[in-house]
């Protein structure tokens, strides 16, 4: 029997999981996964595809992504000296850092609501997750807290996302810096959404062996590629690089990166529109009764509806889909997440809006 051989050779942390749920998305306008909304202009694709021709698929890739490295070391502004290290996604490198410190009783924090996947890979790896509520209005770190429960719980990792997922707010700066202080191993601040925040740790680097600071190609437009950056002192990544797999990132993504980052204005100039537009849909949503919505410094805006659950439905059946946030966490009680999309899109989620909320 299955169920007989699970319960005894599977441990209780990993069969109690749920598994991270993406819904389909088929034929639906997609606001939930804070992509970039702007397909590779046409124009671009045929020089990408003659990049990719000259790929031979019957090679391993190269395991250090010397080329690649060579372009992000420059697009990054990473400091003389640091080190970088590359994960199939911006997750791959989160569950190896977590690989690389986990061991009996070895502990995770965070401030949350954050990042999913923070809690999600710690229970999968064995280490025990510890969220440390953000302050309820503003989402803000509760730094007294912080402060506490890394004094009681001295974590192996703290996890900071900068802005943070799903609130989409920046944390003031000396907070995070006493968090870095007070921390007893590392501290990874996860900058997904730089782009949009143009606010980065990546010059403390050079003051703090101790700090590590987490990129990826995924929200400035380049989702599918799955290319995760992470930068920091050397003596550490030459140990997490011992459990990362050699070949993690293949040819294609790694020749497809090199060859879109020789042209980054394309992806500025659309991260620029999307700043433009988020900053419209605020505005909007602002003037909407029966919806707060919180200021955001990434690509997606965070609203409190009076039944978040109902109105996730009433989006979905008029072919938008967002993110339902109810129920994930006590501060994100009837909140949705929406991507910002093309003004196309955002115009259609604004009328669904005005439609269903009027009633
Ligand atoms: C989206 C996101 C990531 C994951 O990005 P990938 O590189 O696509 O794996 C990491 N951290 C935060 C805070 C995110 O929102």
């Amino acid at each position: 029997m299955a169920q007989e051989k699970i319960g005894r050779w599977i441990r209780q942390e990993i069969r109690s999981l749920a598994a991270y749920r993406v819904p389909e998305a088929d034929g639906l306008v997609k606001l939930d996964a804070m992509e970039n909304p702007y397909p590779w202009p046409e124009p671009m694709r045929e020089p990408w595809l003659q990049a990719l021709r000259r790929v031979d698929l019957n090679r391993y890739p190269d395991p250090e992504a010397r080329v690649l490295k060579a372009r992000l070391r420059e697009y990054l502004q990473l400091p003389q000296g640091g080190g970088l290290l590359l994960g199939n996604g911006s997750d791959e490198l989160i569950q190896l850092i977590m690989m690389t410190v986990a061991g009996p009783h070895k502990k995770v924090l965070y401030p949350a609501p954050s990042f999913a996947m923070y809690g999600l890979i710690s229970r999968t790896i064995g280490l025990e997750p510890f969220g440390v509520p953000l302050q309820a209005d503003d989402f803000g770190l509760d730094l007294d807290a912080m402060l506490a429960a890394i004094e009681e719980h001295q974590p192996a990792v703290v996890f900071i996302a900068y802005p943070n997922n799903p609130t989409g707010n920046l944390y003031a700066r000396r907070d995070v810096k006493q968090v870095i202080r007070a921390s007893p191993g590392l501290v990874v601040i996860d900058e997904a959404y730089f782009a949009f925040s143009q606010d980065t740790f990546m010059q403390e680097l050079g003051h703090n062996e101790d700090l590590l600071v987490l990129r990826t190609l995924s929200k400035v437009g380049l989702a599918g590629l799955r290319v995760g950056m992470l930068a920091g002192s050397v003596s550490w990544l030459e140990q997490i690089n011992k459990v990362r797999l050699p070949y993690n990132l293949n040819n294609l993504s790694q020749v497809s990166a090199d060859f879109m980052l020789a042209h980054a204005e394309v992806l500025e100039e659309q991260v620029h529109q999307i700043r433009a537009e988020r900053d419209r849909l605020y505005k909007e949503l602002q003037a909407l009764d029966g919806i707060k919505v919180w200021p955001s410094e990434t690509n997606f805006l965070l609203l409190r509806v009076t039944d978040a659950d109902r109105l996730f439905s009433a989006l979905k059946a008029n072919n938008i889909l967002v993110k339902d946030l109810n129920g994930s966490h006590p501060l994100l009680s009837d909140c949705l997440r929406v991507t910002v999309g093309t003004p196309n899109e955002n115009q259609m989620l604004l009328d669904a809006l005005h439609r269903l909320i009027s009633r």
